[in-house]
């Protein structure tokens, strides 16, 4: 792997961005046109957060000069360029749909493709595509934050080539220290199919208890193993507007008789934070205030 791709310059694709140049790769880091005038500054700005970041810069003087900050408009073209592309646009699979198509025009054969998706099966993100992308496609599910947490959940197709899914898993274990689980193509693979549960059971017993954010972390934070956040900071954290799409996303794959569906629910308190932009820490706040 001499240069990597990604896409989406948000929580999930900035942390991955940081991660391979620490371990002295060049990336590319792609995201959308927000600004006509500045049309790099989204992922421009999500690199200048990962310099500063606290308590510790999460990246290197010299990693922050591997990555280049792109738009998807104007420099698509250039994931011919890279030996691995990760996808890490928000949890739409309309968007990503609408982004392989793009990207499956101007890509090089045998480039590695994969999606961070944390809930959408692969057989559905390569609908419409071609067999070629089809072999080069996998999932590569990162954890929030990548930089701490070392497990990475690898899916591959039936159509996926091992070779490659093999190349992809090899960088991201001896380069960037991940321990790959390797999981089957069902909804929400391993980790998610546990922890949305929990999470989703957590805030509605939370809330139709009327318990506090802190006392309900108090309780499903150490003792539960979830020491540093609990589970409504690592909701901060993972991102409040992320929650509506794993949910809708797990709903539309898991059978109907399946326990996640009596439980998932969109509560009206987290609709409003996330109207009201407290999406958690990439926003103005969540259930915690940042500083
Ligand atoms: P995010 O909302 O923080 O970032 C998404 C970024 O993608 C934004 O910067 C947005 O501008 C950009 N984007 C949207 N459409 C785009 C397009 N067409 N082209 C280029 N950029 C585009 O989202 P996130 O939390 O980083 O999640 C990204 C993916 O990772 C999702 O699939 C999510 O399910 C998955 N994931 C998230 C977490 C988490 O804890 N947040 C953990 C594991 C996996």
């Amino acid at each position: 792997m001499k240069k990597l791709c990604v896409i989406g310059a948000g929580t999930m694709g900035a942390g991955i961005a940081a991660q391979a140049a620490n371990a002295g790769v060049p990336v590319l880091l792609l995201d959308i046109v927000r600004d006509p005038a500045d049309r790099n500054a989204v992922a421009a700005g999500a690199i200048e957060r990962l310099k500063k970041a606290e308590p510790a810069a999460f990246m290197s003087k010299a990693a922050a000069k591997l990555v280049e900050a792109g738009n998807i408009e104007d420099d698509l073209g250039r994931v011919a360029e890279c030996d691995w592309v990760i996808e890490a646009i928000v949890e739409k699979i309309e968007l990503k749909h609408a982004l392989y198509e793009k990207l499956e025009a101007v890509r090089k054969p045998g480039t590695a493709i994969s999606s961070n998706t944390s809930t959408i099966p692969l057989d559905r993100l390569i609908e419409g595509r071609s067999e070629a992308f089809a072999r080069d496609f996998l999932i590569t599910h990162f954890f929030n934050p990548p930089r701490y947490m070392r497990l990475l959940e690898i899916v591959a197709g039936p159509k996926s080539d091992p070779e490659l899914v093999a190349r992809v898993s090899d960088f991201a274990d001896r380069a960037m220290g991940k321990s790959v689980v390797r999981a089957k193509d069902t909804p929400g693979f391993l980790a998610n199919r546990v922890g949305t549960y929990w999470l989703q059971a957590a805030i509605n017993a939370a809330f139709d208890l009327g318990v506090s954010v802190e006392d309900a972390d108090a309780i499903g934070g150490k003792p539960m193993g979830v020491p540093k956040t609990g589970i409504f900071g690592l909701v901060d954290l993972v991102g409040i507007d992320l929650m509506p799409y794993l949910k809708a996303s797990l709903t539309s794959t898991l059978p109907a008789d399946d326990p996640y569906q009596a439980i998932a629910h969109d509560h009206p308190l987290i609709l409003k934070m996330i109207a009201d932009g407290y999406t958690g820490r990439k926003g103005k706040g969540g259930f915690y205030r940042i500083n």
